[in-house]
């Protein structure tokens, strides 16, 4: 997968702009966010420019997420956080902006008041079923 010339991401790959680089590895890059949510904010991308999660090679998926337990580990260390959210975005709807596959990191500590409400709904009667079979059959091909 070429690098797209307007991509900051791929940019920041090629060294092109600066970045704030903790890990450099063959398949992936991990960096400070320029806009952290809390100190320490991480984002890791694969070196190689894909726009959504499921545009990945598995293997290539796979090698950027063999870092995310020591980056996770090195995070703790780094920040004292408490926990931290891993959070990729898919899509302008799902709220993503740069449109280079990242994971983020995001440092956490209680009553910090980042992150989603969540809203849980239920489904009507029926509805799970459908979907579950829906599910079922585009996944068997
Ligand atoms: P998203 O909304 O998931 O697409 O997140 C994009 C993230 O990229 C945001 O958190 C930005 O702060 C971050 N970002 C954008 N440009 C840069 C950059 N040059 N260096 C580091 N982080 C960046």
């Amino acid at each position: 997968m070429a690098a797209e010339p307007n991509c900051v991401f791929c940019k920041i790959v090629a060294g092109e702009i600066p970045s704030a680089t903790v890990l450099r590895t063959e398949a992936c890059q991990a960096f400070l966010d320029i806009g952290p949510l809390s100190e320490g904010h991480l984002l890791v991308i694969p070196v190689k420019h894909y726009t959504r999660m499921e545009d990945m090679p598995p293997e290539e998926l796979a090698q950027l997420s063999r870092e995310l337990p020591g980056l996770g580990r090195a995070l703790v260390e780094v920040t004292g956080a408490a926990g931290y959210n891993l959070l990729q975005n898919n899509g302008s709807a799902a709220g993503q902006e740069v449109t280079h596959v990242h994971f983020h990191l995001i440092p956490r500590s209680t009553g910090d008041g980042l992150g989603y409400r969540w809203r849980p709904q239920a489904y009507p009667e029926g509805r799970a079923d459908q979907i579950l079979a829906r599910y079922r059959d585009v996944l068997a091909g």
